[in-house]
């Protein structure tokens, strides 16, 4: 098999954010700030994968605004001739930020919205007063006139609010957005209790967005990720393993997805160590998954191999207790009437409380 270079690379700038969403994708033992690379290697990571030939960058994190050097990274990546994404809850960007982000040559922005109220929105992102302070952060993005994507997360406790998100993306002037129904690694994997959909709510989102497309077409993309766990196949899980994107950790370490570091016996590269062509093309983790030879069966026979990859990886390793499985939600896995019966119970779990994301990094306000 050949391996063709990555189209887009996400950098986790810090895992610092002043909210505590209960499904953050970062890992539950965070980078500290003191590990994070600085502006200087970033730059240089920034060069390098233009190199490699990655055409998108998506800047995100944690919140990527708590970085005080954004706006130089938003200015090197555009140097290296990187198309710019960033991807923030808003909190920690000013009407003057933003527009030394424009002139820095931001190209988009993608901004997550953790419900459609101010009370469900503090309640899930742990934080009083975000959603008043996003909303005018979307008025800014508005004003200076930024492609926006808005990017609502939803589970058991917002589902209700999709068709006033989709309303909202349209009234922020957004080209896209992205319904994704939380999936569950990270901190969402401590929640299920508390966030799992059940399946009724996940079948009238599927009708919503079905819907939404034929009336919005046109004005509105909506990008959807239906709740796996009620599904019956698997998701294309990062378009398959080490084939079209990469992410770099706070630290440097360079991972096929964002939360490869739950399989225990791969060993990942850092850029502090060996170049990203070199880990892009030679490193074990990259190879460990890449392509159809590594798969047992049902995959390997099947005929929607090379449609979606065997699924997940990590959520292979979570649920299966085996990285190399049949992603459980297949319907062809042994696993998967477990794992609908265990969906069907915590959906039906009485509410419990939520556990947020901790430290380090709460709250540290980024320079004006
Ligand atoms: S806590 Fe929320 S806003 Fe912050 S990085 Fe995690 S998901 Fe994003
Ligand atoms: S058996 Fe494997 S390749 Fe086939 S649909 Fe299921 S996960 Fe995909």
């Amino acid at each position: 098999m050949t391996t063709r270079p990555p189209i887009a690379m996400l950098a986790e700038l810090t895992h610092r954010c002043p909210l505590a969403c209960p499904y953050c994708s970062n890992p539950v033992d965070l980078a500290r700030q003191e590990s994070e690379l600085d502006t200087d290697a970033w730059r240089d990571v920034f060069r390098q994968a233009a190199d490699l030939g990655v055409l998108q960058l998506h800047l995100s994190g944690g919140e990527p605004a708590t970085r005080r050097d954004l706006e130089e990274l938003v200015q090197a990546a555009r140097d290296a001739g990187l198309y710019t994404n960033l991807i923030t809850s808003g909190i920690g960007l000013t009407e003057r930020r933003l527009r030394a982000l424009d002139n820095a040559g931001l190209d988009h922005i993608q901004l997550s919205l953790q419900g459609t109220t101010p009370e469900m929105a503090d309640e899930i992102g742990g934080y009083a007063g975000g959603y008043r302070r996003k909303m005018m952060v979307a008025e800014w993005i508005g004003q200076i006139g930024f492609p926006l994507t808005l990017n609502a997360v939803l589970h058991r406790r917002n589902l209700h609010q999709l068709p006033r998100a989709l309303e909202m993306a349209v009234e922020m002037g957004a080209r896209r957005i992205e319904v994704a129904t939380v999936q569950f690694h990270g901190w969402a994997l401590k929640n299920r209790d508390a966030l799992m959909p059940t399946r009724a709510q996940a079948e009238e989102a599927t009708r919503i967005v079905t819907e939404a497309r034929a009336r919005l077409k046109g004005t509105l993309v909506i990008d959807y990720v239906p709740a796996d766990y009620h599904s019956d196949y698997p998701k294309r899980c990062m378009g398959g393993w080490g084939s079209t994107g990469l992410n770099v950790a706070p630290d440097g370490t360079v991972l096929p997805c964002h939360a490869a570091q739950t399989i225990p016996h791969l060993r990942f590269d850092n850029l502090r160590d060996k170049p990203l062509s070199e880990i892009w093309y030679k490193g074990t983790a990259f190879n460990a998954y890449r392509g159809t030879g590594w798969m047992p069966e049902p995959c390997a026979s099947c005929d929607r191999k090379e449609v979606d990859f065997g699924g997940c990886r990590c959520q292979s390793m979570a649920l299966a207790g085996d990285a190399a499985a049949t992603d459980p939600v297949c319907v062809k896995s042994p696993h998967h009437s477990d794992l609908q019966s265990r969906a069907a119970a915590h959906a039906t779990a009485a509410d419990a409380p939520l556990i947020y994301r901790s430290v380090p990094g709460r709250a540290t306000e980024p320079a004006e």
